[in-house]
């Protein structure tokens, strides 16, 4: 599991536009898409004049299952890392 969270602080001017800022979130919404798909998991919202004005990212949470990389067994995320006790060879991993 995880979680996004991106958070833009409205004090600065470029927020305070006609529109109420939309452009401007809509705009650094786009960027901040775009570096998330070149594979970057933070980054910081800058608004037209280069200030910085928040930020964005993917927090981790537990897992909230695992299972055994060999047979596949369902197991216990408290168990991740260990052998897996059905088949004895897979070691268990996180399911995300
Ligand atoms: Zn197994």
């Amino acid at each position: 599991m995880a979680e996004f969270n991106m958070t833009i602080r409205s004090g600065n001017a470029a927020l305070h536009g006609s529109d109420g800022g939309a452009a401007e979130v809509a705009r650094m919404l786009r960027l901040a898409a775009d570096r998330i798909e070149a594979g970057h998991d933070y980054g910081r919202c800058m608004d037209d004049n280069g200030n910085g004005v928040g930020s964005w990212d993917f927090e981790r949470t537990e897992p909230e299952q695992a299972e055994c990389s060999d047979c596949g067994t369902e197991a216990d995320p408290d168990d991740i890392g260990t052998t897996c006790d059905e088949c004895g060879r897979g070691i268990i991993e996180a399911i995300w």
